[in-house]
């Protein structure tokens, strides 16, 4: 896919990656809005430091860029904790992990990211390490195998996964805290464009702001990334301050259309279109628009159905009337006849 129209982040994009570190709050007040989430984990937070204890393991969930490594960084600098971080996909193996967890300090705390996507049998070595604070090492995998249990420190596990569901029940249970991160309001994304505005010393108007936060699919990461191509885009203009004709444009730039849609959104759309109301499953629309199906599930395809465009069943993907709409088709139960009940204004 083309990378410059690309909305999101891809780890390719080093110096966006060291700017979204600048731009992440450091503490539950610098945190815009999951007031249940904050206000749980104040609590949680408060209480484990009351007893001198480690925080229970806890689980955080919800779409990308919604703030759960954000999170997580501020539970740990509230605990006092040291913070370790590594990722699902970069735990192939128990003894990836065992390194790690032999060296955590007490109260440390290690962050998983993508926890769904560790191997069953890392998953199944972290169960003695949540519940009983030791791992079970294999010395010798023969017929006469035998392992040793050594302890290690209490810890706090946080794990952060964009797939709950993929998580074994066994494994979510051990999580005694578990959190969900919801899609923000604009209004609060408004003030998160605002304060990213200062830290990046860009001056924005409100309606600048209010653009962009509407077309950010209720992702802080979107909407830092859209002050940043607009701001380049007022640079380059020798624009002082980013009002709503500035966000405008910069959104056209970056291919954003007044719904909030970008390129591949449409071309997902049009693909699901073309078997002509039958469903389509995810490999087949992965890879006619060229990207991997979890991007597509995780990425794009929770915008288009909160925005009733798009219906997931159990046999495939299906576009809802407003959908084909939007698109400029026809869906395939309406005869051209009845196209004036369907588009009246047109
Ligand atoms: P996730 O781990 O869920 O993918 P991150 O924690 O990496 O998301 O957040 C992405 C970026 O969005 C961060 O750099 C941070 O600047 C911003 N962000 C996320 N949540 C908030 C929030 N509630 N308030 C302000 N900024 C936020």
């Amino acid at each position: 896919m083309d990378e410059s129209n690309n909305i999101f982040e891809s780890n390719a994009e080093l110096p966006e990656i060291r700017s979204e570190w600048s731009l992440r709050p450091k503490s539950f007040q610098e945190f815009v809005g999951q007031d249940n989430v904050k206000g749980n984990l104040e609590i949680y937070i408060k209480a484990a430091r009351l007893r001198g204890e480690a925080l229970d393991h806890l689980l955080l969930s919800g779409l990308p860029g919604l703030g759960k490594t954000t999170l997580a960084d501020i539970v740990a600098r509230e605990m006092g904790a040291n913070l370790h971080t590594t990722s699902g996909p970069a735990l192939d193996k128990p003894g990836d992990l065992a390194g790690m967890l032999t060296n955590l300090e007490a109260g440390d705390i290690l962050f998983i990211d993508e926890i769904h996507r560790i191997p069953a049998t890392v998953e199944e070595f972290l169960y003695s390490a949540m519940e009983d604070f030791s791992l079970d090492i294999v010395l010798d995998n023969g017929p006469r195998g035998r392992s040793v249990r050594i302890g290690i420190e209490k810890f706090t596990l946080i794990g952060a996964t964009t797939r709950e569901g993929l998580l074994s029940a066994p494994f979510r249970d051990r999580f005694g805290v578990q959190e969900k991160l919801e899609t923000y309001p604009a209004e609060q994304l408004e003030t998160i464009c605002q304060r990213s505005s200062e830290l990046l010393g860009i001056q924005t108007d409100a309606d600048g702001c209010k653009l962009l936060a509407e077309h950010a699919r209720g992702t802080p990461r979107i909407v830092n990334r859209f002050l940043r191509r607009v701001r380049d885009l007022a640079q380059v203009e020798e624009k002082l301050v980013i009002t709503a004709d500035v966000a405008r444009r910069g959104l056209d730039m970056v291919g954003v259309d007044d719904h909030g849609l970008q390129r591949i959104d449409r071309q997902i759309m049009d693909t699901v279109a073309l078997a002509g109301g039958q469903p389509v499953g995810l490999r087949t629309i992965a890879v006619t628009v060229g990207e991997d199906d979890r991007t597509v599930e995780d990425v794009y395809e929770p915008h288009l159905i909160r925005c009733g465009f798009l219906l997931k069943t159990p046999r495939g993907r299906l576009l809802t009337t407003p959908g084909y709409k939007i698109i400029g088709q026809l869906p395939p139960h309406i005869k051209p006849s009845d196209q004036g009940l369907l588009f009246p204004e047109s």
